[in-house]
């Protein structure tokens, strides 16, 4: 009963003589087969080889995979640190730059934080086997802590191996704030045996600890469980209730997700329903992944803009938007939200790694025109396209085949009743300060954008009160987000109503396509009819839509 289920894959691992399991977690894959009714798939396969696929150019491709295998060899240790680490090194980095979600997202950073640095993990993983997810694959960032003993649940005091913990399950302890590595190895071993995805079980959890706080919850309404933050005892019980299909009004909720629970607290009564909008770290019903994004408007847009969710697999921008401001205008960041979900949808579409290809990168990458791209990273998968298959495509071409799949997947979106802008709003909570604390816990930062940006005097500010403020930076910050939204739409070829036209479908090659084609032109005429078709942003003085005219797509 809940929506968080996540894939397990199982193998035997050979090199411990143990069972093992990964998990692709995102977006309740799990809980759609189950709802299939398959409980597994089994696959017996003849031994599987490096060349099992027929590449038209074995040389090229030996070529390629030689000189990625030397490159993260050599320049790793400098970079990520990836090999010895994983990804647990972002947890130290995230809390540096005030990106790493504590307490619900309400703050960046932690005093506490160090305890659950990369280090801390680095002295419980099992050093002497490299843990990839296949055995080729020269980052092995994938990390395993062997013989952890189990301190609650069904195998209490068993000593049990732990897939991880990735930066996503350390983040997502921080955001509950648990602080005691042993804890997020805990909760990290019991959600992929329970099939959970780690990240929307986090979220959510920490949602409810917010809740909780404010006394919107409380012990009577969790079904006993005492969701304070921080308290790892009652999470884990939360886990392992789950599991074993607790029925009570709480548990029959929880499980499925941040939404429902916002809608089971406005149902009853319970708390403002503003502040439950806002605080709840949901959108289309997917719980965050584990960034903080107020400072951050492309990045509000890369978890927002989406066709899934908030899930960083689509865009990435945070560094290049907050921390570079490499893409600072409307225009610069609707680019970068059209290139790097394109080019990260890539990915997917050929289940290939992307690690590689950010993650480390050439010692003179800097240096390029588009350091963002990592232009000769871009190139190696070109060169692994061609030689595989035998065609010859251009890095043009990869972004052409995302952007083929993405459109169609709009479509079928809007086909489906959803895919509009009202699809893609964001909680508040993922733009700015929500509540006081939030504010004044980073007043200094907030004061001066309300003067350097909103242009009024420090004497006003401080004249004030607190409310006012957090009102006055609410409504720039949405505007912000809904002029993001017409760029990037424009930029999509996407109506204002953020749907894809026929004429932008007909340029992707579905052009045959004519029973799609002629919905998406019925969809656009009614919400045209209801007045949907517009600008979403207010202007002001010296600013300007992204296009003269308001019916740009009629021109196209
Ligand atoms: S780099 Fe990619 S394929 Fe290799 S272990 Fe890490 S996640 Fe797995």
């Amino acid at each position: 009963h809940s929506y968080w289920g996540c894939m397990n894959s199982s193998f035997y691992d050979i090199r411990r003589g143990v069972p093992r399991v990964k998990q692709a977690g995102r977006g309740g894959l799990g809980t759609v087969l189950r709802h299939k009714r398959v409980k597994a798939i089994v696959v017996i396969s003849p031994r599987v080889t490096g060349t099992e696929n027929g590449p038209a150019d074995l040389e090229m491709l030996t070529r390629v995979g030689t000189k990625m295998h030397r490159e993260i060899a050599e320049l790793d240790r400098y970079q990520c640190h990836m090999r010895a680490v994983g990804t647990a090194h972002l947890t130290e980095i995230m809390n540096a730059y005030d990106l790493l979600p504590c307490e619900n997202y309400r703050f960046g950073s932690f005093p506490k934080a160090p305890k659950l640095a990369s280090t801390e993990f680095f002295k419980r993983f099992t050093k002497v086997i490299p843990d990839g997810c296949w055995h080729g694959c020269t980052m092995a960032c994938s990390k395993t802590v062997d013989g952890f003993e189990l301190r609650t649940g069904p195998y209490k005091g068993t000593r049990v191996t732990v897939d991880g913990p990735e930066y996503e399950t350390v983040a997502g302890c921080a955001n509950m704030s648990i602080w005691e590595p042993d804890w997020v190895l805990e909760f990290n071993f019991y959600c992929d045996t329970y099939g959970l995805d780690t990240i929307s079980t986090s979220t959510a959890i920490a949602f409810y600890m917010e809740m909780y706080e404010y006394g919107i919850l409380n012990k009577v309404r969790c079904d006993g469980l005492e969701l304070r933050f921080g308290n790892a005892d009652a999470v884990m019980e939360f886990l392992h209730r789950l599991a074993s299909g607790d029925d009570g009004p709480f548990m029959s909720v929880a499980p499925k997700g941040i939404r429902r629970v916002k809608d089971w607290l406005i149902a009853n009564g319970w708390g403002d329903p503003r502040l439950i909008e806002d605080c709840g770290m949901e959108s289309k019903g997917l719980e965050y992944s584990e960034y903080v994004t107020k400072e951050s408007l492309a990045m509000q847009g890369g978890y927002g803009l989406t066709l899934k969710g908030p899930q960083h697999d689509e865009a990435w921008l945070i560094f290049m938007d907050m921390v570079n401001n490499a893409i600072p205008t409307f225009e610069d960041k609707a680019e970068a939200l059209h290139y790097f979900p394109m080019w990260r949808t890539w990915f997917g579409l050929h289940g290939l790694c992307k690690l590689p290809w950010n993650d480390v990168e050439p010692a003179d990458n800097a240096e390029t025109d588009e350091p963002a791209k990592v232009p000769e990273h871009v190139q190696n998968y070109v060169d692994i396209v061609n030689a595989v298959t035998g065609l010859p495509l251009t890095k043009e071409d990869l972004i052409l085949q995302s952007e083929r799949c993405y459109n169609w997947q709009r479509a079928m979106n809007v086909w489906m009743g959803r895919g509009r802008r009202a699809d893609d709003w964001v909680p508040y909570r993922s733009m700015g300060p929500v509540t006081d604390l939030e504010y004044l816990s980073r007043q200094d930062r907030y004061d001066a954008q309300l003067v350097e940006i909103l242009g009024l005097s420090e004497d006003e500010v401080r004249a004030m009160p607190v409310s006012e403020r957090i009102r006055r930076l609410y409504e720039h910050r949405r505007n912000e987000y809904e002029k993001l939204t017409d760029a990037v739409y424009y930029r999509r070829g996407w109506t204002p109503n953020g749907v894809p036209t026929p004429h932008k479908m007909r340029a992707l090659g579905f052009g045959d396509e004519t029973e799609m084609l002629e919905f998406l032109k019925r969809v656009i005429a009614e919400d045209d009819a209801a007045g949907l078709n517009v600008w979403g942003g207010v202007y002001g003085e010296g600013e300007s839509t992204p296009d003269p005219d308001q019916r740009y797509w009629e021109k196209w």
